[in-house]
C-alpha cells in the first residue's frame, strides 16, 4: 500500500548525539515511533513498536537506512540499551523479536516491569478490574463482552521478557540519559533526556491529548497523577528545545503543549460537570462527550470518560445519586453520579490556581 511507507527523519543535539526516528506501522492505520540514538559509545533504542504486522520488518528496514546514511552497518545486535518508555503494546511489543537478535540492556520503569515479565498475568488481572468498572458504568453485557475482546487481543503479541534494570535502580540516569517518573497515563511512564532534546513517550503528544483511564484499573495511573506530572515534566526539561513523542509530529514549546493539555481536560472536566445537573452513568457520559464510538475506541471513550469522572468524584465535585438502590442490589451494581451544588465554581478556582503555577490537586 503506497500510504504505508514512511521514512527515517534525522534530529541531533546541542551536543552532537544522533537521534533516528524510525516510523513503525503498530496497529492498521495506527504508527508510533522507535528512536535509535547514537552517543560515544551508547547505541540506544527508545521504544520498540508493537510486534505486530509489519512492525518488525519496520524497524529492520528503519536500522538498514540509517546504515545507509551514517555509511556504517548497525544491526539489533549492535545495541547497547534498550529503553521502555511505558508499558503499552505499541512500546513494547517489538520485544518479543529484538529480544532474539539482540543483547542489550533492556530497561524499564519499576511500577511497568510487571508488564513486561509477566505480562499473561497482568493482562488477565487488568482485564478483571476493567470488567467490574464497565458494569458498574451501565454498559450493556453484549458490549462489555466485545469491550473485553479487544482488551485481550494484544495477548498473541506477546511473550514475557525479563527485563535487565529498572530506572530507579540506576538512580533514573544512564550515562548521559536522565529520566523522569511521569506517571498517568502509565504507571510506570517515564520522560528521557538527552542534552537538549526531550523523549516523552506518550506523556505529551502534540495534536492528540494522551489518553486517560482511570486509576482503579491501574494504579498510579489516572488524571490525577497525569496533571501532577504533567506539571512535574514543565519545570524538569523547561529548557529542552525539542520534544519527540511516541506519535505524532515533534513539539518545540513544551511549556505551551503542556498549557494545552491542562486546558484539554478542565474543558473536559467542566463539560461532565455541566452534563451532570442531571444525574447519570459513565457510558451515557462518554457517548454524550465522544459519540456512539466503534471497536477499539468504545474502549477508549470509556476509559477516557470513567478518568475524569474518578477525578471529579475523588475530588469531592460528584456524588452518588442512587446510593439507595446501591443498597439493595447486588454488587456491583451501575453508579449514577450527579455533581454537587458549587461544583462549578469549585472547578474554576481550582483551575485560575493551576493557571498560576500551584500544584494541581
Ligand atoms: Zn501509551
Ligand atoms: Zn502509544
Amino acid at each position: 500500500m503506497a500510504s504505508s511507507k514512511r521514512s527515517v527523519e534525522f534530529f541531533q543535539t546541542s551536543e552532537g548525539a544522533k537521534i533516528f526516528q524510525i516510523p513503525l506501522n503498530a496497529f492498521p492505520g495506527f504508527w508510533v515511533y522507535a528512536y535509535l540514538v547514537l552517543i560515544d559509545d551508547y547505541k540506544v533504542l527508545i521504544d520498540t513498536g508493537s510486534n505486530w504486522g509489519t512492525s518488525n520488518q519496520g524497524l529492520e528496514e528503519g536500522f538498514e537506512s540509517i546504515s545507509e546514511s551514517i555509511e556504517e552497518q548497525i544491526n539489533l545486535a549492535d545495541l547497547s540499551h534498550i529503553f521502555i518508555t511505558h508499558g503499552h503494546i505499541d512500546h513494547f511489543g517489538g520485544l518479543a523479536y529484538i529480544r532474539q537478535h539482540s543483547t542489550a540492556q533492556i530497561g524499564v520503569h519499576e511500577l511497568d516491569r510487571r508488564i513486561l515479565s509477566n505480562y499473561e498475568e497482568r493482562l488477565l488481572v487488568a482485564a478483571q478490574r476493567l470488567m467490574e468498572f464497565l458494569r458498574e458504568s451501565g454498559v450493556p453485557a453484549e458490549e462489555r463482552n466485545q469491550i473485553y475482546d479487544y482488551y485481550m487481543f494484544p495477548k498473541s503479541l506477546f511473550s514475557s521478557v525479563d527485563v535487565d534494570f529498572t530506572y530507579q535502580a540506576v538512580d533514573m540516569q544512564v550515562g548521559p540519559f536522565r529520566f523522569l517518573h511521569t506517571p498517568g497515563h502509565g504507571a510506570g511512564a517515564v520522560v528521557i533526556r538527552l542534552h537538549d532534546i526531550l523523549f516523552s513517550g506518550d506523556h505529551i503528544l502534540s495534536g492528540i491529548s494522551p489518553h486517560q483511564a482511570p486509576e482503579r484499573l491501574t494504579l498510579n495511573t489516572g488524571l490525577s497523577h497525569y496533571l501532577e506530572s504533567l506539571e512535574k515534566v514543565k519545570t524538569w526539561a523547561s529548557d529542552v528545545k525539542l520534544v519527540l513523542g511516541g506519535h505524532k509530529n515533534p513539539l518545540t514549546d513544551l511549556g505551551k503543549r503542556v498549557d494545552e493539555i491542562r486546558a484539554l481536560h478542565f474543558h473536559r472536566l467542566e463539560e461532565i460537570l455541566q452534563l451532570l445537573e442531571t444525574p447519570n452513568t459513565v457510558s451515557e457520559i462518554s457517548k454524550n462527550l465522544f459519540g456512539k464510538a466503534e471497536g477499539y475506541n468504545t474502549l477508549l471513550a470509556i476509559e477516557e470518560s470513567g478518568a475524569h469522572v474518578e477525578y471529579l468524584y475523588q475530588y469531592g465535585y460528584l456524588s452518588i445519586y442512587n446510593l439507595e438502590e446501591l443498597n439493595q442490589e447486588s454488587r456491583p451494581a451501575v453508579i449514577k453520579y450527579c455533581r454537587v451544588n458549587d461544583a462549578l465554581e469549585m472547578l474554576k478556582t481550582l483551575e485560575k490556581k493551576g493557571e498560576k503555577g500551584y500544584v494541581l490537586i
